[in-house]
């Protein structure tokens, strides 16, 4: 099928790509005529796992670049909107880049199309976009409006979305709804893994079918991505919540977390405990879901308790480090992470920028090191206070202590023994659980972590010691 979709930034350089992957000829465009030049002379600009590599093989053949987004609209039978949408002052989503497409679309109709929302939209999304074409001129029996939301994660956003869990296809014909079941056949009967031209993108562990397609009313699909979000943000911070109780009464998050997430109505995914969720969607998702929910006549308060929780773990971390060094003025931190999780450069709404900006802020020096994310930091980091890194080790060198703030799987592999000797003083400060602290004990560690007792080296009886929870005399030197 032709295919183009309108936006070319995480979601809809990915969908685009993996589009082509599977068989269509898709056009993907953006207004930003700088990124669309600089896709088109082979640059990839984000970081993501196989994406290189699918815009190689189709770049110039099955996916093509434009800012022409009339001409794009012409050409194909579905256009996906993968715009932003972001929050407005007041929590809800801002939709004008969605509805400047759509009107966009709506002047470029010539003949029968589906217009796709993959960004993430409230509920009634899909309405506003049939009157705005509808007023902009677009004969109505000349297209429909479908919702296909997207479940990407970003660091493993190809891999996602060529072996999904679900396909969720929100359409309210059946024209349109046939139309985005063809789009999606080669993932759903399983065609596209065992195609021989070539060899398909590579499962993830685990993996043993195709994706089930899962046809709504567009109301239902649009609902179903905020409420998908929702949940997976309030697992979040319920562990969260469930981690400062462990501290508080000297209990191990780790064995709770292991305790009630073999619980297979439970599952032991997302049960991780740090510093709280980040990024370009929960943060904004979860404020339009209570947004829409309160417009149509529902408080709902479960949604703020979870946002309040989240920025609470960050001020609790910040307490931590406060902790471990007792005063913060003229601290050199080696700060392990600015990504808002590991496999990604994006920094949208990340934990670690916003503990980076608090903590210069609090006069301290960062030592920052990110594998993928350091050019985007250095666009909205102070400068002054900051030096970034190419390594953890370069980073650590001479600090007074190591703070881990993404989970990056390289962050959880340190050469431990090479680590204490290149920092100033061996303490680290642990935002995402990436130790075990009888082991940065016994490597002579004084280590602090989410729901989980403060550690410092054995000193008499040969075991790692717990800290009180004052701790900051002891390791302040
Ligand atoms: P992004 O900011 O990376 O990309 C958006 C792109 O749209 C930008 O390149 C921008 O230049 C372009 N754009 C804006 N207005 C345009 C217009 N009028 N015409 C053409 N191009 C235009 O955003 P993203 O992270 O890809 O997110 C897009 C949507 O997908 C959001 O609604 C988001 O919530 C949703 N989503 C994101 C993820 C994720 O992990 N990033 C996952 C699932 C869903």
């Amino acid at each position: 099928m032709q295919i183009a979709v309108v936006g070319s930034g995480y979601v809809g350089l990915v969908a685009a790509a993996c589009f082509a992957e599977i068989g269509h000829q898709v056009i993907s465009i953006d207004n930003d005529a700088q990124k669309i030049s600089r896709l088109q002379q082979g640059e990839v600009p984000i970081h993501e796992e196989h994406l290189p590599e699918l815009l190689e093989r189709h770049r110039g053949k099955a996916l093509k670049f434009s800012t022409d987004l009339v001409g794009a609209v012409r050409q194909s039978a579905a256009i996906f909107i993968a715009v932003g949408t972001p929050s407005t002052e007041e929590g809800d989503a801002d939709l004008s880049y969605v509805e400047s497409v759509s009107r966009a679309v709506a002047s470029a109709i010539n003949d029968y199309k589906i217009v796709v929302e993959k960004s993430t939209v409230p509920v009634f999304t899909s309405n506003w976009i049939r009157k705005v074409m509808l007023l902009d001129g677009a004969p109505s029996e000349l297209f429909d409006v479908a919702s296909n939301p997207e479940f990407l994660r970003e660091g493993t956003a190809v891999v996602d979305f060529l072996y999904p869990d679900r396909i969720v296809t929100g359409a309210d014909t059946e024209r349109c709804s046939s139309a985005l079941c063809e789009i999606y056949r080669p993932l759903t009967d399983g065609s596209y893994y065992s195609r021989t031209d070539r060899a398909a993108v590579p499962a993830p562990a685990g993996w043993s079918a195709p994706a089930r397609l899962i046809a709504t009313s567009t109301k239902s699909a649009e609902i179903i991505k905020h409420a998908s979000n929702a949940f997976l943000a309030t697992k979040i911070s319920f562990i969260n919540a469930v981690a400062n109780i462990c501290e508080a009464v000297g209990a191990d998050v780790k064995e709770v977390c292991q305790g009630i997430g073999s619980d297979s109505r439970i599952g032991s995914r997302f049960l991780n405990p740090g510093v709280g969720y980040g990024g370009s969607c929960f943060p904004k998702d979860l404020k339009a879901f209570r947004h829409v929910a309160r417009e149509n006549g529902y408080d709902f308060n479960l949604l703020s308790a979870v946002i309040a929780i989240n920025d609470e773990q960050r001020t609790r971390f910040l307490r931590k480090v406060r902790t471990a060094l007792w005063t913060l003025k003229g601290k050199k931190l080696a700060a392990l992470g600015l990504a808002f999780k590991g496999g990604t450069d994006d920094i949208r709404e990340s934990p670690a920028i916003e503990i980076a900006k608090s903590l210069l802020k609090e006069g301290c020096e960062i030592r920052a090191y990110d594998p993928a994310a350091i050019e985007r930091s250095r666009e909205v980091l102070p400068s002054k206070g900051i030096s970034y890194h190419d390594s953890a080790y370069s980073a650590a060198e001479g600090a007074d202590a190591l703070l881990i703030l993404t989970d990056w799987p390289e962050f959880a592999n340190l050469d431990l023994e090479r680590l204490r000797s290149t920092l100033g003083y061996p303490i680290v400060v642990d935002g995402r659980n990436l130790y075990d602290p009888t082991t940065m004990a016994s490597h002579g560690f004084l280590y602090y972590s989410i729901g989980r007792a403060d550690v410092q080296p054995a000193h008499r009886n040969g075991s790692p010691e717990k800290m009180a929870t004052a701790t900051s005399g002891k390791a302040a030197k």
